[in-house]
């Protein structure tokens, strides 16, 4: 069997969520559209089923998934429906939907419900992605609020820059959306994982956190969260051979790395083809047998060479870490060092086969490699 697998610590993921609704101050969206970014959308769903608020999903395939595997939390639809069509199905499996755009109001206005519908509606505060004008949204609120199809709103913005400690874009954002909402007295929604961990001060009856459930830094640096978070996925796989260089030997495809001196390299079986970035440089950290070593050669589809020369014990079968919690390099740290987001690069993971790690009190990830760092 192939030795690539994703470890997915269902107790961190738990924890995380809990602290992002501590943060938020009110209910949260666990936010686990593209399969949870790579984690597998129907197992965390059954992890967090017990403690989440909702669900959000970026689709309505992504909601039906869930639904058919029992899940019956509510699940919000983050970017409504794509197609009129879908509003029966909203419907019946009793989904929330965002309304975002125009079209979706007048695809609304002729559908009749069998049961009140909860929406979101959407305002466009700065980030011009989706979302209504200030104007729309005000119209769309009135109109909604008397209508006997709707049982509830929500009021809702999306954050453009709340990555970005120094901008005062999120401000302004706030400000816009707080200037929308001022005569409107439901619940209201702003907060992804960067302003849930970088500002604060932004509260709203409902957070939507996502990247944080996984345990990863929204932030290009990680510093501020590391050690609040809990990562959830540990990426490894094992040696399958063993090479010995001669000084000026090159390793993999386009010879990117030749070898200075007489080195051994170990080849690990995981890729690109696995999600693993193509473009990781040389000297991007992988840890062997619990020690941090380095990443030499392109990344190829299927393997990924590494340096063992200071490793004489490493051999066929040894066990390689990619990414995990502390102190492994995190998927934050891996993704800097790539030129990825942390984003990216967990939504990027496939093939690899997933074992899943029980909630609270069982073991957790981290404990199979106790990895040193480099000086
Ligand atoms: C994806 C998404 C989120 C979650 O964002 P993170 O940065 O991963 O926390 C929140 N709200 C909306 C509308 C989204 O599309």
């Amino acid at each position: 069997m192939r030795p690539a697998r994703a470890l997915i610590d269902l107790g961190a993921l738990q924890d995380n969520y809990l602290l992002a609704r501590r943060l938020g101050g009110g209910k949260a969206v666990a936010v686990i559209k593209a399969d949870a970014y790579g984690h597998g959308a129907v197992r965390c769903a059954r992890a967090l089923e017990p403690i989440a608020d909702a669900f959000g999903v970026a689709c309505i395939e992504e909601a039906l998934e869930l639904r058919q595997a029992g899940i019956r939390a509510p699940i919000l639809l983050l970017e409504g429906f794509l197609e009129a069509d879908e509003l029966p199905l909203i419907d019946r499996h009793r989904l929330w939907t965002v309304l975002a755009s125009p079209w979706q109001l007048d695809a609304l206005a002729r559908y009749r419900p069998a049961a009140p519908l909860q929406v979101w509606l959407k305002l466009d505060s700065g980030m011009h992605r989706l979302g209504l004008s200030p104007d729309d949204f005000a119209r769309a609120l009135q109109q909604l609020s008397a209508d006997p199809r709707i049982a509830s709103i929500v009021a809702m913005s999306h954050l453009a820059r709340a990555d970005e400690l120094d901008s005062d874009f999120t401000d302004i954002q706030r400000a816009v959306f707080e200037a929308a909402t001022r005569d409107f007295h439901g619940p209201t929604s702003l907060g992804n994982s960067p302003a849930l961990l970088g500002w604060p001060g932004i509260r709203s009856d409902w957070v939507r956190p996502g990247l944080m459930l996984y345990g990863a830094s929204p932030f290009p640096l990680e510093a501020p969260i590391r050690h609040v978070l809990r990562p959830v996925m540990q990426l490894e796989s094992r040696l399958i051979a063993v090479r010995a260089l001669a000084a000026g030997e090159a390793v993999g495809y386009g010879a990117r790395f030749t070898a200075p001196v007489p080195m051994r390299i170990g080849v690990v079986a995981l890729g690109y083809a696995d999600g693993y970035p193509q473009l990781a440089p040389n000297g991007t950290p992988v840890v062997v047998d619990g020690v941090t070593t380095r990443l030499v050669g392109r990344v190829s589809m299927d393997m990924l060479t590494v340096d063992i020369t200071e490793l004489p014990q490493a051999g066929v079968g040894s066990q390689v870490v990619l990414w995990g919690p502390q102190p492994l390099p995190t998927p934050s740290q891996i993704a800097q060092a790539c030129g990825t987001s942390g984003y990216a690069l967990l939504c990027g993971i496939k093939r690899v086969r997933r074992e899943y790690l029980g909630a609270a009190g069982a073991a957790t990830i981290g404990q199979t490699a106790s990895a040193s760092l480099p000086g």
